[in-house]
C-alpha cells in the first residue's frame, strides 16, 4: 500500500458529494505526502488537485512526485488566486464536501462566496481512513519506537544520579534525535515525587528525583512524521511496598488491555477491561484518564479509547493501552505500550521492559 493508493480509499468513501475540499494538513500530508503549511486538495472520483501559494509550488511537485500521487498541481499569487484555483477545481462537482472541524467560520464564509456548488459539511471523511495504517506507516512507528525504547534504555539508568526532571527530559530528547528521530513526539513527560508524579500530564521542572519517589516517564519519538508514545513507571531506590503493590496492579490493568486488544471489540469495552481491574482493587478515583488513544500523523487521533468511546477496533488500527493511577501525596503510576490492531489479537510495538527488575538499575518497580 502506498500513498498513491490513499486518495482512492477516501473517494469510495463519498457518499452524496461529487467532491470534497480538504483543508485539514494532515490529511493533505496523509493524502499527498505534501507537508508545507499552506495548501488544499480538491478529491474527487477520478483524481486530485492541489493548491498551495508560490512558497510550496517546487515542494508540492517533488512530494507528490516522490509520493507516487499523480495530480494537478495549482499555485495561487495571492490569497484570492489561490481561493479562484480552489473555486475552479471544484466547478463541474454540483454538490462539494467540506471538513467542517477544520474549517473556522471566516473560511466558511470565503468559500461560500468563491465557489458557487453546494457545500456540504462533513466529518471525519478521511480520518476514517487514515486511522487505518498502511505497512510503511506500521514501518515508521516501529522504528520510532525503537529509538524511543533505546534512549530510555540508556537514561533510566541515571535515575538514582540526582537530576532533575528536567535534565533527564533533555538527555532523552538528545538520544533521541541523535538516534535518527526528527525530534520528541510530544513534551517529553518526566514527572516524580507526591506531587509532579500525581498529575498525568506534568510538564517537567526542576525538581530534583529523590530516592523512594516514583518517576514517571512519558516519551516518544518522530520518524517521517510519524508518532510514537510509551510511558514507564520507575521508583528511584528501593519501592516501598505500597508502591510495588500499586504498580503490580497497573501493570496487571494494562496486560489485561494488551491481551483483549483484538479487531472487533469496542474501545469502550477495551477501556472496561483496564478500568475494571483498577477499581475491583479500589482504585476506580485514582485513574482519571481514558485507556488510550490512536497514534499516527498525529499524537492523539482516532479512536480514542475511553468510556464513551463509539469506535470498534479493526485491523491496521494502531491505539495505546495506558491506564496509570494518581494520586496527590502518593504520586503516580502509568504504564503505556503503542500497538497495532492484527487479524488475530495486537502486535506490540514498543518494547521497554515492563516487569521487575529492569536491569542495570534503577528497577522498574
Ligand atoms: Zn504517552
Ligand atoms: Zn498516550
Amino acid at each position: 500500500m502506498t500513498v498513491a493508493a490513499r486518495a482512492a480509499r477516501v473517494q469510495a468513501r463519498l457518499k452524496g458529494v461529487e467532491a470534497l475540499l480538504v483543508s485539514d494538513l494532515t490529511n493533505i500530508r496523509w493524502l499527498t505526502g505534501f507537508t508545507g503549511s499552506n495548501g488544499w486538495v480538491v478529491l474527487y472520483e477520478d483524481g486530485l488537485t492541489l493548491i498551495t501559494d508560490g512558497r510550496y509550488g517546487v515542494q508540492a511537485e517533488q512530494q507528490l512526485a516522490a509520493a507516487g500521487v499523480d495530480a494537478e498541481v495549482r499555485v495561487g499569487a495571492t490569497g484570492a488566486d489561490t481561493l479562484a484555483h480552489i473555486a475552479a477545481s471544484c466547478a463541474g462537482h454540483a454538490r462539494v464536501g467540506f471538513e467542517s472541524v477544520h474549517v473556522s467560520v471566516h473560511q466558511h464564509e470565503m468559500y461560500a462566496a468563491a465557489i458557487s456548488n453546494e457545500l456540504v459539511p462533513l466529518v471525519g471523511v478521511v480520518e476514517a481512513e487514515r486511522r487505518t495504517k498502511d505497512q510503511a506507516e506500521v514501518n515508521a512507528m516501529s522504528r520510532a519506537c525503537a529509538i524511543a525504547d533505546q534512549a530510555l534504555a540508556e537514561v533510566a539508568p541515571s535515575l538514582s544520579d540526582g537530576l532533575t526532571e528536567a535534565q533527564v527530559r533533555n538527555r532523552l530528547e538528545l538520544r533521541m534525535r541523535e538516534l535518527g528521530a526528527t525530534g520528541p513526539s510530544y513534551d517529553t513527560i518526566v514527572a516524580t515525587g507526591p506531587r509532579n508524579a500525581a498529575l498525568p500530564h506534568h510538564r517537567p521542572t526542576d525538581t530534583v528525583i529523590e530516592h523512594g519517589h516514583t518517576v514517571i516517564i512519558d516519551v516518544g519519538a518522530l520518524v517521517d512524521g510519524y508518532h510514537s508514545d510509551m510511558t514507564r513507571t520507575f521508583v528511584a531506590g528501593s519501592p516501598s511496598s505500597q508502591q510495588q503493590d500499586l504498580y503490580h496492579l497497573v501493570l496487571r490493568a494494562q496486560m489485561a488491555g494488551v491481551a483483549a486488544v483484538r479487531p472487533g471489540l469496542a474501545v469502550k469495552d477495551l477501556d472496561g477491561v483496564c478500568r475494571n481491574i483498577i477499581a475491583e482493587a479500589g482504585y476506580g478515583d485514582w485513574f482519571t484518564h481514558g485507556t488510550g488513544h490512536g497514534v499516527g500523523l498525529l499524537i492523539h487521533e482516532d479512536p480514542f479509547v475511553n468510556r464513551a468511546g463509539e469506535a470498534i477496533l479493526q485491523v491496521g488500527d494502531v491505539v495505546t493501552v495506558e491506564p496509570g493511577i494518581y494520586r496527590e501525596g502518593f504520586g503516580g503510576i502509568r504504564v503505556e505500550d503503542l500497538v497495532v490492531v492484527t487479524s488475530d489479537g495486537c502486535r506490540v510495538l514498543t518494547s521497554s521492559p515492563k516487569d521487575s527488575p529492569c536491569p542495570p538499575s534503577p528497577p522498574t518497580i
